[in-house]
């Protein structure tokens, strides 16, 4: 027994901790799943041992007291919170202890979406709206009139016939879009994040401030009139909620009657598979007894009402232990850390990882190696951690640090400027040679035909290249020796890797698939070097003489050169007879010479590469972006934005038929 009261007393302590910092700081500190947890564990004891309930228990009492600072509220009906139920046996289990006090009469239900926001109750006087109050301790809340105020969807006035003093209660949330933007600006800000829209909500509501109120885009769902005086009210829950509306409240969509249990459960099914697409977050099903007379005589206990009863998602938030930080590299060579998790059971799911983004992330939400940390699920997309668990540091955990070389291939590790993501330099790097080899092969770049996505990764699983370089180093018997090959598509496939020696230097830049290095940026590159020798050998400064080539883009062209991996690439495409050298063609004669297109959208004759390649060929420049320098804008279908930049500056359209005719015309000429 002894023990039992010390587990109680321990409980009690813990529960009253969190409801502080969920309450009163809007910042919780573990997630709700194990909140609930604790809750369940205490009332399960209280059960057992009676004598130990006391009015204090936080079974007992809902939230925490009010600030005073904002001013208090008494309520002249206590906002109770609700019983949970987690599955269908205790949805069940409920239902069973309200019919054997109601006896034989029959009711029905009514289903509303849990919305997780706060409660709120809106009281009006003659039309207005007089008090706007936090749900405080359930007796008493916080005077929130003037942030409430500035909520767009809560009336500020109501019809005559509107009864002359009323009570609507509702849930004040903020929309996952608008939660997300919220938390982005304070990252930016170095605030400390939100841990969910609940949380967000709440935060937002309970300023001092209503100016800061005002700028958050929250919104209300009522669900519910606490009180009415003066005048008759509807005697069913349904018909109260189609009466709020009536009088201008924001009525959440979703509400449904059913008829039986069973009718309960499919709502609930149905609202477990399509929670996610719900533009606000909602964590259940609340189901309460239809008839208002009916709830007065079932009452509530202790701070729970026996007429409705909350039915939980399965959790999508958990905690445990954040074991080791892993890297996976990327195909362009990005570093990716991942968090390494004790298991746990979330929503009926094991995760054992989750995402980590990148190192500034990592330390933005000060995760360390060894912390407690809380997960979260949402849907199908990746676990990702929410926040450590301060709380629970022993002072044994680690700051992570990524680490300077490369975890698979040992290269230099560079963070390019401006970017978030550590990248590795070598082109040969086996995590990411085989996507440089798709690349350096694709229409785009080497264009060799015969050697698609397909081919490269056959002959790169049956070890014939290990880079790109290597590409030409094949034969007819080591493309004999892979399975299904025969003679004729072995000389196809030597024929088009031959052919591709001959591509312009241009092309050769943009094949290496060093980062940051477009098409567009491997044309202007070509345009100032002579070769790929001498772009290897251009030192940072030289590069960013050039217009438009940024420290961003320097940085990476020296980390790619300076590496031996791909010195050595280099070596093999040149000794191949790979032409590595600029040609010197006198565009100014040529059809097109001095004019520049841009194109938008998407063609459909032809591919958007295919078009431009066909301009330079002709003299002309293929831009990226629209300018006072740009002479035409070709618009595809689906045109973007380029299209209005064009129309503001006055720059002649084509169409891609007109393109087409202009090649041609221009092909034509000597
Ligand atoms: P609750 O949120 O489980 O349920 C009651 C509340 O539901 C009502 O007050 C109302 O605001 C809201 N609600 C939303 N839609 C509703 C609808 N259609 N009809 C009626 N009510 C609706 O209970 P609670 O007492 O507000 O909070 C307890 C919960 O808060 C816990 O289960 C836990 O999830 C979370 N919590 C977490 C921590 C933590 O540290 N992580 C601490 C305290 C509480």
């Amino acid at each position: 027994m002894a023990e039992v009261k010390q587990r109680v007393a321990k409980l009690r302590d813990l529960i009253n901790y969190h409801n502080y910092r969920y309450y009163v700081l809007d910042s919780p500190e573990i997630s709700d799943a194990e909140y609930d947890e604790f809750m369940r564990e205490l009332k399960q004891l209280e059960e057992a041992h009676h004598e130990l309930i006391t009015p204090d228990s936080p079974t007992q009492r809902v939230g925490a007291a009010p600030v005073e600072a904002f001013g208090v509220v008494e309520h002249p009906q206590p906002l109770l919170s609700l019983a949970n139920a987690f599955s269908d046996e205790e949805l069940e289990a409920w239902y069973r202890r309200a019919s054997n006090l109601l006896g034989s009469r029959k009711t029905d239900f009514v289903c509303e979406l849990k919305i997780d926001g706060l409660a709120v109750a809106l009281t009006y006087v003659n039309g207005l709206l007089e008090i706007g109050a936090t749900r405080g301790d359930g007796l008493r809340g916080e005077n929130i009139t003037q942030n409430l105020r500035t909520v767009k969807s809560i009336p500020l006035s109501v019809p005559k016939e509107a009864p002359p003093r009323f009570e609507v209660r509702g849930e004040v949330y903020l929309p996952k879009v608008g939660f997300k933007k919220l938390n982005e600006e304070r990252a930016k800000e170095g605030l400390p994040l939100f841990a969910n829209p609940r949380n967000a909500a709440a935060g937002s509501v309970r300023q001092l401030d209503s100016r800061i109120t005002a700028q958050r885009p929250l919104d209300i769902f009522v669900y519910g009139l606490g009180w009415a005086e003066g005048k008759a009210v509807p005697e069913t829950h349904w018909e109260i909620m189609q009466y709020l509306k009536s009088l201008g409240f924001k009525i959440n969509p979703n509400i449904a009657l059913c008829r039986t249990i069973a009718e309960v459960k499919d709502y609930y099914e149905k609202w477990v598979e399509n929670q996610e697409k719900l533009p606000y977050e909602v964590d259940g099903v609340v189901v309460k007894i239809n008839s208002i007379p009916f709830q007065v005589e079932l009452g509530f206990v202790g701070r729970e009402p026996r007429w409705a009863i909350a039915y939980k998602f399965p959790a999508i938030q958990g905690t445990t232990r954040l074991l080791d930080i892993g890297i996976n590299v990327g195909r362009t060579g990005s570093l990716n850390p991942y968090a390494i998790l004790e298991p746990v059971q979330v929503g009926g799911v094991t995760i054992k990882h989750a995402a980590l983004h990148n190192e500034e992330d990592i330390h933005r939400k000060d995760i360390r190696i060894g912390d407690w940390v809380v997960i979260q699920r949402a849907g199908e997309v990746i676990p990702e951690i929410v926040e450590p668990i301060v709380s629970r540091r022993t002072s044994k955990e680690k700051i992570f640090r990524m680490p300077r070389r490369c975890p698979v291939c040992k290269a230099e590790v560079i963070k390019p400027e401006g970017e978030a993501m550590h990248r590795c330099t070598n082109a040969a790097c086996p995590a990411q040679a085989l996507e440089r080899i798709k690349h350096f092969v694709s229409r785009g770049a080497m264009d060799i035909e015969g050697v698609g996505e397909k081919m490269s990764q056959a002959l790169f699983d049956a070890g014939l290249i290990k880079d790109v370089g290597d590409l030409y180093y094949l034969t007819r018997d080591k493309l004999l020796s892979l399975e299904r090959m025969a003679d004729k598509s072995v000389a196809n496939i030597l024929n088009s890797i031959e052919r591709s020696k001959d591509r312009p230097l241009p092309r050769v830049i943009f094949a290496l698939g060093i980062i940051n290095i477009g098409e567009q940026t491997a044309e202007l590159l070509a345009e100032h070097f002579a070769s790929l020798d001498e772009l290897a050998q251009a030192p940072r400064e030289k590069l960013l003489e050039i217009p438009s080539i940024g420290p961003k883009i320097a940085d990476s062209l020296v980390a790619f050169f300076r590496q031996e991996q791909n010195k050595n690439i280099i070596d093999k495409l040149r000794q191949a007879g790979v032409k590595l050298e600029a040609e010197k063609v006198e565009t100014k004669e040529l059809p097109l010479a001095g004019l520049e297109f841009v194109i938008t959208g998407r063609l459909e004759t032809f591919p958007r590469q295919e078009a431009e390649a066909r301009v330079k060929a002709l003299g002309g420049k293929a831009g990226s972006d629209v300018t006072r320098k740009t002479n035409y804008l070709v618009v595809g279908e689906d045109p973007g934005s380029k299209l209005a930049r064009a129309q503001a500056l006055g720059i002649k359209q084509l169409s891609e038929t007109e393109l087409l005719e202009l090649l041609k015309q221009a092909e034509r000429k000597p």
